[in-house]
């Protein structure tokens, strides 16, 4: 696919649409290949229906072989063995060919996810930048000599753990691909990459381009297909000694029980949210506060695991804030997600859409007062628009469930301590937000969040210097930063006797 121009309307992004090929192979030991029952699974545009490709559906004998072949790999140390500081290089030359790629890469997540093509763009440069810095961290991570007496010589090596299976969900897939891959790879393991059976495209492109860069064979695998069959298979595998997995909470506990019943395989979940966002009445300029209130929830059409679906609202301002709020959302209704103008775009599938409607009309039930959105766009395509439920009960469904789409729910609250007991009141614990003038008051609450992301009069603040993951039952992983790195070895220690 030519890529000289920035497209820059959606007529071009539609011609490169056009010329796009998809590959639909599993990538095993360096090859596409179909899967071994043969079976295949649609992969389909949510904004237009359209089929994109027949992928291929793999199953437990293609797991045991993938496996079989990353533990191979593991062994020979071509990879594994190979100096820090090459490892690097490689892990370089896939950025950058990913960077020569943005483009398609981007558009294939939006065809494949019905995401707009704006977003994707931005999680390309987020992938990219992960990989770069994880990349750049495996050459400066230095073991340790214990401090003792002269007699001996004690080392706490760090070393790769063996094979990781990277299990990622479907909201960002290539985004969340890189920072698992980046840094399991930077610290030498080998790793197979099972993505969404909901967006499986992006990832065996990602393949292509990791052979392209020198990735040696068999280190880095793709198995599509359904989590209840190769998920599983590999979750139950003996020969994988990590899961890295993000998706949700229930997903996350049946990992947890395959490990157990295998392996004891190291499980590393991030999971996910009802995330509060808490505005206090002195927070500063009031519009552009509802304005980032309502990108926190309506931004990917919802479908974000920190997404600020709860927002907790001081009393005295409530009725003034909503109404900002409301009009916010007006500005972000879904359109199509080749327009670089959308800011939302189509829901990722028929079951994701029936699942997010069935949630406002649960609202709708359960007494909320809605007073946005709330009905499907005429189709085609399963478009969905901003919906504000106000006058929501901590005892509601729509309150306490993650809806994962376009459904903001409006609570009030009239102290600082009832504020936090309402944001805490929740098995999540993945991002938390709070808007206030008042540094006591910003300390105070912080520390009273039970969150692994606090954002100060931000939502979503973050780089590649932070790691990212969540606590309660978010999960027990940190992505990014050297934190992660650190989670792909394992230490270990070498006691020396010296004459
Ligand atoms: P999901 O749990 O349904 O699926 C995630 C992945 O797990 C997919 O690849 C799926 O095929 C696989 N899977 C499903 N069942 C499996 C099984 N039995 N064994 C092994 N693998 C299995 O989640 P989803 O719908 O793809 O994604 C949405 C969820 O992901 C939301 O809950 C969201 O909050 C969460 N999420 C969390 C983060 C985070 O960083 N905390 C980021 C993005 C998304």
């Amino acid at each position: 696919m030519s890529q000289k121009h920035s497209p820059r309307i959606r007529a071009d992004w539609q011609a490169l649409a056009d010329e796009l090929s998809f590959e639909t192979g599993a990538f095993i030991d360096g090859e596409f290949v179909a899967a071994a029952s043969g079976d295949t699974f649609e992969s389909r545009n949510p904004a237009t229906g359209e089929l994109l490709g027949q992928v291929a559906s793999c199953t437990e004998a293609d797991a045991e072989r993938a496996v079989t072949v990353a533990r191979d790999a593991f062994q020979r140390g071509e990879w594994s063995r190979l100096a820090p500081g090459k490892r690097k290089r490689t892990l370089l030359q896939l950025a950058d060919l990913m960077e020569a790629n943005k483009q398609e890469l981007a558009l294939i997540d939006t065809l494949d996810m019905g995401k707009p093509i704006t977003s994707s763009l931005s999680d390309m440069a987020g992938a990219i930048a992960c990989l770069r810095y994880q990349a750049e961290c495996i050459d400066k991570l230095y073991g340790e000599v214990a401090p003792t007496g002269e007699e001996t010589l004690a080392l706490v090596l760090r070393e790769p753990i063996g094979v990781v299976a990277a299990i990622v969900p479907w909201n960002f897939p290539l985004m969340m691909t890189a920072w698992k891959i980046a840094p399991a790879l930077a610290a030498g393991n080998s790793v197979i990459l099972k993505p969404s059976e909901k967006s499986p495209l992006s990832a065996l492109r990602l393949a292509q381009l990791a052979q392209e860069a020198g990735i040696p064979r068999g280190v880095f695998q793709v198995l599509p297909g359904f989590g209840h069959v190769v998920g599983r298979a590999l979750g139950l595998s003996m020969q994988v000694d990590c899961i890295s997995f993000t998706g949700s909470t229930a997903v996350g506990k049946q990992l947890m029980q395959y490990a157990g019943q295998s392996n004891l395989k190291r499980v590393y979940l991030e999971c996910g949210g009802k995330s509060p966002n808490i505005v206090f009445a002195d927070c500063k300029e009031i519009d552009k506060v509802a304005g980032h209130a309502a990108a926190a929830i309506f931004y990917n059409q919802g479908e974000v695991c920190i997404a600020g679906s709860r927002l907790l609202v001081e009393n005295s301002i409530r009725e003034t804030f909503v109404e900002k709020v409301l009009t916010a959302a007006e500005g972000m209704q879904p359109g199509d997600p080749l327009d670089p103008d959308s800011f939302m775009g189509a829901m990722v599938d028929e079951t994701q859409y029936q699942r997010v409607l069935g949630y406002i009309r649960q609202g709708v039930e359960e007494g909320a007062r809605l007073r946005s959105g709330g009905q499907a766009l005429e189709g085609p395509g399963l478009f969905i628009p901003p919906t504000v439920f106000d006058n929501v009960t901590p005892a509601m469904s729509i309150a306490r469930e993650e809806i994962f789409g376009p459904v903001l729910t409006v609570f009030g609250f009239d102290t600082e301590e009832e504020a936090v007991a309402m944001a805490n009141d929740t098995p999540y614990g993945l991002a938390a937000g709070l808007w206030s003038q008042d540094i006591d008051r910003i300390m105070r609450v912080t520390r009273g969040l039970e969150s692994g992301q606090v954002y100060v009069n931000n939502w979503a603040g973050g780089d590649q210097t932070m790691p990212f993951g969540g606590v309660k039952q978010s999960g027990n992983g940190r992505d990014k930063s050297p934190h992660s790195l650190a989670e792909y070895t394992q230490l270990k220690s070498v006691w020396m006797s010296l004459q």
